[in-house]
C-alpha cells in the first residue's frame, strides 16, 4: 500500500534534450504531467536532472552535435543509469542496433531499429490503436517513422502498429517511434513521470 506524502509529493526535474526537434513540447508535456521541465543544451547539465527525454528531429544531426565538446560520452553515462524517454530519433539514438542505414547510438535499448521505415508515401500517419496504458485507445502521430524491428530480453511492448512495436519499455529507458507530445492525452509522458518518480524513490538525488 502507497503511504501518503511519498511518491506524489516529489516534483521531479525532467530534462528534454533541447539540440534540435520539438523538445518545447515536450516540456510542455512534461509540465501537465505533473514534472518540472529543463532544457538540455550542454553535457554538464545532465548532472542536475532526474530523468531526461531525446526528442524527434533527425538522428543524424542529433549525433553530429552531440560528438562535439564530450556531450555524446557524458550522454551514454546518463543513459546507463537514469530514466530516459526517446521518441522517434530518440528512439533510434536509444537502440543497441540502427539500420538502413547503420549509425552509431547510446546502445541502451535491447532493440534493432531500421530508420525510415515506412518509406515515402506513408511516412506520416495519425493512427489511434490500443495500447497496454490503461484509459482506452491512443492517438499515434507518426513523422518519418523509425520501425522496432526486433527486441530483446527485457524489453516490454507497450503498444504495436502493423505487429511491431511502437512504445516499448525496459527497466529505465522507454521508446515510442511516435511523437506523443504533439497529441493531447498525456498518458505517455505520464508514464514516464511517473517511471522516473519511482526511481527517485530508489535511488535518491
Ligand atoms: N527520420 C528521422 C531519423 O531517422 C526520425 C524522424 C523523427 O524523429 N520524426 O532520425
Amino acid at each position: 500500500m502507497k503511504s501518503p506524502g511519498t511518491e506524489q509529493n516529489v516534483l521531479s526535474r525532467i530534462g528534454v534534450l533541447a539540440i534540435q526537434g520539438d523538445y518545447d513540447a515536450h516540456a510542455e508535456a512534461l509540465r501537465e504531467a505533473g514534472a518540472e521541465p529543463v532544457l538540455i543544451r550542454k553535457p554538464e547539465e545532465l548532472s542536475s536532472i532526474d530523468g531526461l527525454i531525446i526528442p524527434g528531429g533527425e538522428s543524424t544531426t542529433f549525433l553530429k552535435f552531440l560528438e562535439r565538446d564530450g556531450f555524446l560520452a557524458s550522454l551514454r553515462d546518463f543513459v546507463r543509469t537514469k530514466p530516459t524517454f526517446g521518441t522517434c530519433a530518440g528512439c533510434i539514438l536509444l537502440a543497441t542496433e540502427v539500420t538502413h542505414p547503420p549509425q552509431q547510438s547510446l546502445g541502451v535499448l535491447n532493440a534493432t531499429v531500421e530508420r525510415n521505415a515506412y518509406g515515402r508515401q506513408i511516412d506520416s500517419a495519425i493512427q489511434t490503436s490500443e495500447t497496454q496504458l490503461p484509459g482506452g485507445p491512443l492517438e499515434m502521430v507518426y513523422i518519418r517513422a523509425p520501425r522496432i524491428a526486433k527486441t530483446g530480453a527485457g524489453v516490454t511492448v507497450l503498444a504495436q502498429r502493423d505487429g511491431f512495436p511502437v512504445l516499448v519499455e525496459q527497466g529505465h529507458i522507454m521508446a515510442a517511434t511516435f511523437h506523443p507530445e504533439l497529441s493531447s492525452d498525456r498518458r505517455v509522458h505520464q508514464r514516464f513521470v511517473d517511471l522516473v518518480r519511482t526511481h527517485l524513490k530508489q535511488h535518491p538525488r
